[in-house]
């Protein structure tokens, strides 16, 4: 075979171009890549190394090639696996950074990272990560561990500047260009919403949006507690609503529910952040009062008395309350107290109704 069926690259001329800088003797050899042609047609990629030696007619051409097949077949593979890796970290639900640990600067964003910052890739790729996670600024976890050393909640600063809660997990990853930081965080906004929610509606009574009995209960122990520890006061006023049966009875149960709602909703405007308002059960309700002695309790369930009436409720009307009220004393318990506030209560009853009867 001639040079040129070796060369399907090159023809004549171009051949000849390629020979003339090494016999001006400007280079002394030229390295180049191209395909070699087999005798049976087939092509294969080489790298030819070509020299000459002796000049003019008794000049010849000395190339030494290898044969590039294998080498192509592992950079096909390898840029196979790279887009794979790419791809991969593409379609994570987490947000992905990989990290220089040097510099802290972010190499890499994976798509979920941009969509949580609300940025693209491109834009992240660059900066430092502590533009995203500025609680960690200045801190790098890694100093000597080799282990997964951050596992931690953190507040994500998006692009827009809102923050948002991710469990970030930092892990240290060796390669062959050196050391990577990966950096990969999973929102958990939504489900810490989702946890309050739950957490708000175990403490709430659905109808009223009042506590519940259990909160209260929770509450009272631990008021108790700081009242004798501390010495401040603490109150406790009961209340249940007058002939509430005869309310059901005359306007529907639905007319029943409302006074309900509206009761909660007018006597919550009324209490201080700090007050517990609870329902007991039923139409009876009570309000944890801390910091507040049984006298300051009376008047304010006389003030609360006092606005219910004065209250027009769509379809019913006025209804009234009565209301037990007592304070805490040295040695009360949970049970002392609330049994001790309940006989105040029926006291009330028993003494007319739509009044309040209090004792220290
Ligand atoms: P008293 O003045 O002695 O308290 O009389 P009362 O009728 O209020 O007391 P009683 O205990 O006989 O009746 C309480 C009524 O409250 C009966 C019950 O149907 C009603 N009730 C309890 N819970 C609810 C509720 O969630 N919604 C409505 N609409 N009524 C309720
Ligand atoms: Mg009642
Ligand atoms: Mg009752």
């Amino acid at each position: 075979m001639n040079i040129l069926q070796l060369m399907p690259e090159f023809d004549r001329e171009s051949f000849r171009a390629l020979l003339v800088p090494l016999q001006q003797g400007k280079k002394e050899k030229i390295v180049f890549d191209t395909i070699h042609r087999r005798k049976d047609g087939s092509l294969y990629p080489v790298e030819a190394h070509l020299q000459l030696s002796g000049h003019g007619k008794d000049g010849i051409g000395v190339a030494f090639i290898l044969d590039l097949t294998e080498r192509r077949k592992m950079e096909e593979k390898l840029r196979q696996q790279g887009e794979f890796l790419r791809s991969l970290l593409a379609a994570l639900p987490v947000g992905i950074f990989i990290i220089d640990p040097a510099s802290h600067r972010i190499e890499e964003a994976n798509l979920e990272a941009a969509a949580m910052i609300g940025a693209a890739p491109e834009e992240i790729a660059g900066r430092s990560c502590w533009e995203f996670f500025p609680q960690s600024a200045g801190r790098c976890p890694f100093a000597a561990s080799n282990e997964e050393v951050e596992r931690s909640e953190r507040l994500l600063r998006r692009k827009d500047g809102r923050e948002i809660l991710v469990l970030k997990t930092v892990k240290r990853l060796r390669t062959d260009s050196g050391e990577k930081l990966v950096e990969t965080f999973v929102d958990l906004s939504e489900r810490k919403h989702l946890e309050e929610e739950l957490y708000r509606l175990s403490i709430t009574d659905p109808l009223t949006g009042a506590y519940n009995r259990r909160y209260f209960l929770e509450m009272l122990a631990r008021e108790i507690e700081r009242a004798r520890r501390t010495g401040l006061p603490l109150a406790l006023i009961m209340f249940d609503l007058d002939h509430f049966k005869d309310i059901n009875d005359r306007f529907g149960h639905a007319a029943g529910d409302l006074v309900l709602k509206s009761l909660v909703a007018a006597f919550k405007e009324r209490l201080r952040k700090t007050d517990c308002l609870a329902r007991w059960g039923g139409e009876e309700f009570v309000i944890l009062l801390p910091d507040t002695a049984a006298e300051g309790a009376a008047s304010l369930a006389e003030e609360l008395r006092r606005r219910l009436g004065q209250m027009e409720i769509p379809g019913v009307g006025q209804v009234t309350a009565s209301f037990g009220v007592t304070g805490y004393c040295p040695e009360d318990t949970v049970d002392t107290i609330t049994q001790r506030v309940d006989k105040m209560l029926y006291r009330a009853k028993k003494n007319g109704r739509n009044c309040v009867c209090a004792c220290q």
